[in-house]
């Protein structure tokens, strides 16, 4: 054997000595671990009390949103807010959202009661035996750490997280901006949504909103798919102008939504006269 060998087989066996140290030691704290953990469970009152109280308590389960969207088109990106994005998914679906707020402000009152209830009746270091273990310290910490795990968390703020983000046309990242929404002020965003005359939206900054990001749907990738199945001339007058334009067929101010069927090309003169741009902000059409 060379030194060099000899070196290398001394270090092996040295680090097989620490390792098989290390093992034997955190085994060590285990063992004593389960025998406080086991004596908690065994002996605590506060524990057991706990257990009473939460087979007394059933909390809501609550559901927290995360609305996210992608722009490929910066220009849509600066203009739409995430107050607009969350305006625009709240007035197409807001049952879930409302049986969310109403189940969170559920359990923020059950659990200030489940808290007082806690207060009251469990006291921390009370144990049914006289015979403690030796290291109380370590005892109390145990109990302490087991009692908070036991303890229910149950969700009492709703929120809504918005996240819009700019991307290239290929999906690489540019740039986001986010924002968590809570209950006081969704549920003011709600009424004013569902300010309505049969069809029409009374807000007008509501309805804005929405007009914004229905617009904002028709991403650069869209505009082009429109443009070729369109032949990249204007549907009404078939001029291959430098000029084309993505028009909704029925208007969004009429109800038309960024779809596929409802988007054509058009030149800018064609586009002009047909005069979506004055019907766009029409308080008389404000129906969706
Ligand atoms: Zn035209």
């Amino acid at each position: 054997m060379t030194a060099e060998q000899i070196r290398t087989l001394i270090l092996l066996i040295l680090l097989l000595h620490v390792v098989a140290g290390i093992v034997a030691f955190s085994v060590l704290i285990n063992s004593l671990n389960a025998k406080y953990r086991k004596f908690v469970i065994e002996h605590s009152e506060s524990l057991k009390q706990l257990d009473e109280i939460n087979a007394a308590y059933r909390f809501n389960a609550v559901k927290l949103f995360d609305l996210r969207h992608s722009y490929d088109n910066e220009n849509f990106f600066d203009t739409i807010s995430t107050r607009d994005y969350l305006i625009y998914q709240l007035a197409h679906a807001q049952k879930e959202v409302i049986k969310s707020i109403k189940a969170a402000q559920a359990n923020k009152e059950l659990h200030e009661k489940y808290k007082e209830e806690i207060a009251e009746k469990c006291i921390l270091g009370t144990f049914d035996t006289d015979e403690l273990l030796s290291n109380e310290k370590k005892l109390l910490r145990t109990e302490a750490r087991m009692f908070k795990q036991k303890t229910k968390q149950p969700i009492t703020a709703f929120s809504i997280y918005v996240c819009l983000e700019l991307t290239k046309i290929n999906g690489v990242h540019r740039d986001s901006k986010c924002q968590t929404y809570y209950s006081p002020d969704v549920m003011k965003l709600i009424q004013r949504i569902n300010n309505k005359s049969g069809d029409f939206y009374n807000d007008t900054g509501i309805w804005d909103a929405i007009c914004r990001v229905e617009r904002g749907k028709v991403s650069n990738r869209l505009r082009f798919a429109i443009y070729e199945r369109d032949g990249n001339r204007c549907r009404k007058c078939g001029r291959r102008t430098g000029d084309l334009e993505i028009d909704h067929i029925v208007p969004i101010a009429k109800g038309g939504k960024t779809t596929y069927d409802n988007l054509q090309t058009l030149c800018h003169r064609c586009n002009m006269q047909k005069g979506t741009r004055t019907e766009f902000y029409s308080n008389k059409s404000r129906r969706f």
